[in-house]
């Protein structure tokens, strides 16, 4: 069986066979009532899995990096300032749409591994008359988690719109988009959403909406402004078809799969799984010996952990671990890309990935000429996953 492979990267993730079958059914017109039907069921559980009861879901074929563009084109108009909870790569990403805009852009910054305090925000946002604050809840080049909690908090006492990249941390991480009075929530379907790449997922609140409709400007970008999208995205929940772009039928035939998965375990519930799976796999990381890029636990996500090489080894490993059948993904941050690697654990993953993930681990650390108590993380995963 030397093609089975278990994908252990960022995104994409391990899909479930009833989603790959959605991708394989026969196509449909995408204004069939059969399609209709499955559109305007996937914007409702994208609510739900958002937990965002009053939030305005979009689905449009694209990547992350789209959805990331349509949150900051519809509410951004030239000369705005925008502050941006830098934590890494995907946040300098943010930085850069906005700017392409017209933002006026400032970034409070961290080192690599931390993330600025709330107090360090809050100095920033006395400091000029920001309309919009973006934080990448999970930034997938370092592992590093922010308080989205905490940070649309001081959003709200400020009167500023709250934006969440929240590309590698919906259906992962504990994220309530209404409770927490978040903004706009974007992701990818690629992530711990569950569904092979192809479609920009986002949730706005009423005041991002209103944001929109009272604006003095066009929207900068033609395919992603809301005055294209918001009446077909209403229209399919009035179970009534709608065209402006041709949808990507088999994905929200997946998408809407995968979302009735998603709210069947429950979201409490998933949170807790990712939280348990990453708790394991960090404690066989660190019985192991290696040292993580964020700088405490509670700045770590549960979707992926991001481990330095130890002493002696390289990037070189992964196409070892990858002989044993797990494929992992090497460092994207510029600074430090070849010091590190990356392990995603998100969606449908579960007890036997993360022991088969560790033991691969161990397989290619071993090959690589890594010093270490053979089964020592084995051991270490095992102890939590039992505990
Ligand atoms: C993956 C990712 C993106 C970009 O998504 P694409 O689908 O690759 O465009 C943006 N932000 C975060 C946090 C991500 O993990």
């Amino acid at each position: 069986m030397k093609h089975r492979k278990l994908l252990m990267i960022p995104g994409p993730i391990e899909f479930t066979p009833e989603v790959m079958r959605a991708m394989g059914m026969p196509t449909t017109s995408h204004v069939a009532p059969s399609f209709v039907d499955c559109m305007g069921q996937a914007l409702e559980r994208m609510r739900e899995v958002f937990l965002s009861p009053a939030g305005q879901p979009f689905i449009v074929a694209g990547s992350g990096s789209m959805a990331m563009d349509m949150a900051a084109c519809n509410v951004i108009e030239p000369g705005d300032n925008a502050l941006v909870v830098n934590t890494g790569y995907f946040s300098d990403r943010f930085g850069a749409i906005l700017e392409r805009y017209g933002a006026r852009v400032t970034h409070v910054k961290a080192a690599i591994g931390n993330a600025p305090s709330l107090d360090e925000v809050e100095a920033e946002i006395k400091k000029a008359n920001y309309k919009v604050l973006t934080v990448t809840h999970v930034d997938t080049s370092t592992a590093v988690l922010t308080d989205v909690k905490g940070l649309a908090g001081l959003c709200r006492k400020y009167g500023i719109l709250c934006i969440v990249d929240g590309v590698c941390s919906v259906a992962g991480e504990e994220l309530r988009q209404g409770e927490w009075g978040v903004d706009i929530v974007l992701t990818a379907c690629q992530k711990a959403i569950g569904v092979p790449p192809g479609l920009a997922l986002l949730v706005a609140s009423p005041k991002a909406i209103e944001t929109f409709k009272n604006r003095r400007t066009p929207v900068g970008s033609y395919y992603s402004d809301w005055a294209n999208w918001l009446p077909i995205m209403e229209s399919y929940e009035n179970r009534k078809a709608a065209y402006f772009g041709t949808q990507a039928v088999n994905l929200v035939w997946a998408l809407d799969v995968s979302l009735e998965q998603i709210l069947a375990e429950g979201m409490d519930k998933r949170f807790a799984r990712h939280r348990l799976m990453s708790d394991a796999f960090k404690a066989a990381v660190t019985a192991l010996g290696l040292k993580q890029i964020p700088v405490s636990a509670d700045m770590a996500a549960n979707t992926l952990t991001a481990p330095y090489f130890p002493a002696g080894v390289d990037g070189s490993v992964l196409p070892l671990i990858g002989e044993v059948g797990v494929i992992l993904a090497g460092g994207l941050l510029a600074e430090i890309k070849e010091k590190y690697f990356r392990v995603g654990h998100m969606g449908v993953v579960n007890a036997s990935d993360i022991l088969s993930t560790v033991g691969a681990i161990e397989a290619g650390f071993a090959k690589a000429g890594y010093t270490f108590e053979h089964g020592v993380g084995l051991a270490a995963a095992q102890a939590v996953l039992l505990k």
